[in-house]
């Protein structure tokens, strides 16, 4: 549960020993992911279990979570269920994640230390789309136009759905 986990962790050394952490934590302690969850209530579960492939420092394991994300067309709920593979090597440049195996996305590490719940966050906002839309948005009706909210500073969501239909 929550009460074990460290908040932060060396994950060079967590590697070294092999050390692995399991259980759930509840949506709203991840700041970041408030910005486009439309409600923070429920949990993320993970597994993560730092190791080492070769020469690499890796993290690999799972996140999964139901998010509940806004329609930027119609600004209506979207369910976003989350079930992500995680597979990560420890890096210290950008140079070094350039070389790293295509399987593996690099997790560039600024400091020694990060916190543990970074990486569940970062997977869960990698696992969400930069603008959020129903597949089939009643809202993106011709008809519907005149109703939209103005919001000057967001890309319009008609514009990516023209580019969709070149
Ligand atoms: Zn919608």
């Amino acid at each position: 549960m929550v009460e074990h986990l460290p908040e932060r962790i060396d994950p060079l050394a967590l590697a070294e020993k092999r050390r692995q952490f399991k259980g759930s934590l509840p949506l709203s302690q991840l700041v970041r992911l408030q910005d486009v969850l439309l409600n923070p209530e429920g949990l993320v579960r993970f597994e993560l279990r730092f190791g080492k492939d070769g020469k690499l420092s890796a993290v690999t394991g799972s996140v999964e979570a139901y998010l509940e994300l806004q329609c930027q067309c119609c600004l209506g709920p979207i369910a976003w269920p989350v079930d992500s593979q995680v597979k990560l090597a420890l890096v210290g440049s950008i140079d070094e994640a350039d070389l790293l195996p295509e399987s593996y996305e690099p997790l560039l590490l600024e400091e020694e230390t990060i916190l543990l719940t970074d990486i569940i966050q970062e997977e869960l906002l990698l696992a969400i789309p930069s603008i959020p839309q129903h597949g089939q948005c009643k809202a993106s009706a011709p008809k519907e136009v005149a109703k939209m909210p103005d919001t000057p500073k967001r890309p319009n969501p008609f514009a990516v759905l023209a580019e969709l239909k070149k």
